[in-house]
C-alpha cells in the first residue's frame, strides 16, 4: 500500500526576500517603498468602524474596484482586485494557462511565475534574454504558445520593453492570454493599458506595494477585457470568495484617493534613482537602464556575493540570486537618500582597495 506522504502534491516554493527583525537594518531588498502610505490611509485606518469585521467582506470589493475605475477610467467590470499582484497572477495562471500548451516569461525575470507554473503543472519555455539583458521580442512573437507573461518594467533587469514592442508580442499571439506584470510601472515606463481596448486576450496587472507603499496590505488589480475579467472572477470566486479583507478595501481606496502625494513619492524615487546610476557609475558598477525602483547592479573586478555578504554584515540589506546570468549582480532598491548616501558610503570604503 502506498503512503500518504506518496500522494502529496510536492513543490519547490518561491523564496521571497529577507525581512529581518532588527529594525536598524537599511532595507534595500525587496523592492518596497522607502516612504509612508499617503496621510489618508492613516486617516482611514483611524476612522474604520471595527464593527464591520463582523460580517464577511464585500467579495467583489465594490468600493475599491470603483476608486479603481474613476483613478484609471476604466469601467469596474473591466477590474479584477487580488490580496496582492500575486494572488491575481496565479488567480490568472490558473484561469488562462491550464491548456496543458507550453507558455512562455524570459529566462531572467519574477522568480515565482516557474514556481506558479510547478504549483499548476502548466508546461512552460523561458526566452532567454539578449546579452544586454533586453527582451527578445522576436522570441515571443511565434504565434504558438498557450500563454505568456512579461513583466514590464522586467525584474530583476528594470528594463523597460516600451509599448510598441510588446503591442507586437500581444498582436502576435491572438491564440492566448498575455500578461503584462506592471508592479513597477509607476517609475517611469509607459502602461499598455490603452490597449486592452484593442486586444481582448490582454491582461495588465498593477500593485500597491510599491508605488502607493502598501506591500504590508496586500492590494493587486488587473485590467482587462470583461471577458476576460468575467472568467477570472469565476475561478476567483470558485477558490475563495472573500479574500481581501473590509479593512484593506477601505485602506486601497483611501490610497488612490490622494494623487498628488502619490505622483511626489513617486517622483522621489525617481531622481533619487537617477543619482543613484549616477554613483553607481563612479563606483565602478555597471547595470542596465532600469525603469523602476530597482538598479541591477554588476561590479566588474568584485563578486557580488562577496558584496552582498559585507553589506549585511553591516546592517545593508540587498538582494543577490543564485543562478547562470544572474549571480554576478546584486539587486538594489532605491531608497530614501539617506539610505542610499549610506550604502555609498560603505561601499565607496569597502572597494578602495579591492578594484
Ligand atoms: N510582479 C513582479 C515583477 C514583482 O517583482 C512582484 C513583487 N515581488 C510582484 C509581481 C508581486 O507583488 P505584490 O504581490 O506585492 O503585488
Amino acid at each position: 500500500m502506498s503512503t500518504w506522504e506518496e500522494k502529496v502534491h510536492k513543490v519547490t516554493p518561491y523564496t521571497p526576500g529577507e525581512q529581518p527583525k532588527n529594525a536598524d537594518v537599511i532595507k534595500l531588498n525587496t523592492n518596497e517603498n522607502p516612504y509612508p502610505p499617503a496621510p489618508a490611509v492613516q486617516k482611514a485606518i483611524a476612522g474604520f468602524d471595527y464593527e464591520v469585521l463582523r460580517k464577511y467582506p464585500d467579495p467583489a470589493a465594490a468600493g475599491l474596484v470603483c476608486a479603481l475605475s474613476d483613478t484609471y477610467g476604466v469601467p469596474a467590470d473591466q477590474i479584477f482586485v487580488g490580496v496582492g499582484s500575486d494572488d491575481v497572477l496565479a488567480m490568472s495562471f490558473l484561469t488562462f494557462f491550464t491548456s496543458g500548451e507550453k507558455i512562455l516569461f524570459p529566462d531572467v525575470t519574477y522568480s515565482f511565475y516557474d514556481v506558479w507554473a510547478d504549483e499548476f503543472r502548466i508546461p512552460f519555455d523561458t526566452v532567454p534574454l539578449m546579452p544586454d539583458f533586453s527582451i527578445d521580442i522576436d522570441g515571443f512573437c511565434k504565434g504558438t504558445a498557450g500563454g505568456i507573461v512579461i513583466p514590464n518594467p522586467n525584474a530583476p533587469t528594470g528594463l523597460d520593453a516600451g509599448v510598441d514592442a510588446l503591442e507586437k508580442i500581444i498582436r502576435s499571439n491572438p491564440q492566448c492570454v498575455v500578461i503584462i506584470d506592471e508592479a513597477y510601472v509607476d517609475f517611469g515606463a509607459k502602461s499598455v493599458l490603452p490597449l486592452i481596448e484593442k486586444y481582448d486576450n490582454l491582461l495588465v496587472t498593477q500593485t500597491f506595494s510599491k508605488s502607493r507603499a502598501l506591500a504590508g496590505s496586500r492590494i493587486g488589480f488587473a485590467f482587462g477585457s470583461k471577458k476576460l475579467i468575467r472568467y477570472l472572477n469565476d475561478v476567483k470566486y470558485s477558490f475563495n470568495s472573500y479574500t481581501m479583507d473590509a479593512l484593506t478595501q477601505k485602506v486601497g481606496s483611501a490610497a488612490l484617493s490622494d494623487p498628488d502625494y502619490f505622483k511626489m513619492r513617486c517622483l522621489a524615487i525617481i531622481n533619487e534613482r537617477e543619482r543613484a546610476k549616477k554613483k553607481f557609475t563612479e563606483l565602478g558598477f555597471d547595470f542596465p537602464d532600469s525603469k523602476s525602483n530597482f538598479l541591477f547592479v554588476h561590479h566588474p573586478k568584485v563578486a557580488a556575493e562577496d558584496i552582498f555578504k559585507a553589506l549585511r554584515e553591516n546592517n545593508i540589506f540587498v538582494r543577490h540570486f543564485d543562478g547562470e546570468r544572474v549571480h554576478d549582480h546584486l539587486r538594489v532598491t532605491i531608497g530614501t537618500k539617506e539610505q542610499m548616501n549610506a550604502l555609498f558610503d560603505f561601499l565607496k570604503k569597502y572597494l578602495e582597495g579591492r578594484d
